[in-house]
């Protein structure tokens, strides 16, 4: 189902000003590419998709965006290097920045693609409608984008700290929740286009110490791969994801960066990059 025809690149987006709680996802792009070209690892995914840029794999890095500080501005950058990324059919994978990033990088993908189905990997539902009276927090993108009602669906998984506003919100918007409490779910069938999103702490703390809120109970690194190997048996067309909220400067010998890098390469598999 796939179109390994279309162009895909990868897309830094480091940008954590409006994080509740500690900066530091903007440093992830930098920390992930380095585990990425560290040496310790080959760039096969776990199917033997090889995607070595020096094998000429068919990706291309467009390196890190150069973002201000001001929100309104930043966003914009973001929102139109997506969509000039993605125009013509173009696939986008992402490395955050904290959650927020993702608000622009979909509003690209809503601009390219009707009937978007996002699936979302997060202990938190980022629903809130404003917190510490920030509406621009990582902890509201979500909200952002179902106000907008372009995306046909929202789907979380892994969701372990809803909050009665958020429930509310939940319901408000017709967002399809999976708690971690519920245990493992198969993927839903899915109709149209789908977007992948990854905040890195879906995953317990212990499999990726380097993120903000350390919220145990989370999935292992193995239940995310599963998860999206899931996504790749069906019949999904996936057209963008990104990976966020990893937080380097509370990671541990570069643990959680060599996580980002991993689902790098199967996240570029998953938007149709096939071996050269
Ligand atoms: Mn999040
Ligand atoms: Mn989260």
């Amino acid at each position: 189902m796939r179109d390994s025809l279309a162009a895909v690149s990868l897309l830094g987006v480091p940008y954590d000003a409006h994080s509740s709680f500690l900066r530091g996802p903007a440093g992830a792009p930098t920390a992930v590419r380095a585990a990425l070209d560290g040496g310790s690892a080959n760039w096969c995914t776990e199917r033997g998709i090889d995607l070595d840029p020096v094998k000429g794999a068919a990706w291309r890095d467009l390196g890190d965006l150069d973002l201000p500080e001001e929100v309104e501005p930043a966003l914009t950058i973001i929102r139109e290097a997506a969509a000039d990324a993605i125009a013509g059919g173009g696939r986008l994978v992402s490395i955050g920045g904290d959650h927020l990033v993702t608000w622009p990088l979909v509003q690209a993908m809503t601009g390219e693609h009707d009937g978007l189905t996002l699936l979302h990997f997060d202990a938190h539902p980022d629903l809130y409608d404003e917190l510490d009276g920030d509406r621009y927090s990582h902890a509201c993108p979500f909200a952002r984008i179902m106000e907008e009602g372009k995306v046909a669906r929202l789907v979380q998984f892994g969701i372990r700290t809803m909050t009665p506003h958020q429930r509310a919100q939940a319901e408000r918007f017709g967002v399809e929740v999976h708690e971690a409490r519920e245990g493992v779910v198969s993927m839903p069938s899915i109709d149209g286009p789908v977007y992948v999103t990854i905040d890195i702490d879906v995953l317990d703390p212990a499999f990726a110490p380097g993120m903000s809120h350390h919220e145990p109970g989370g999935w292992s690194t193995r239940q995310l791969l599963d998860a999206l190997a899931g996504i790749a048996r069906s019949d999904a067309v996936v057209v963008g994801a990104d990976i966020v909220e990893i937080n380097p400067e509370r990671d541990i010998n570069g643990l959680t960066a060599m996580v980002g890098a991993k689902l790098v390469k199967e996240l570029l598999e998953l938007v149709g990059v096939s071996s050269p």
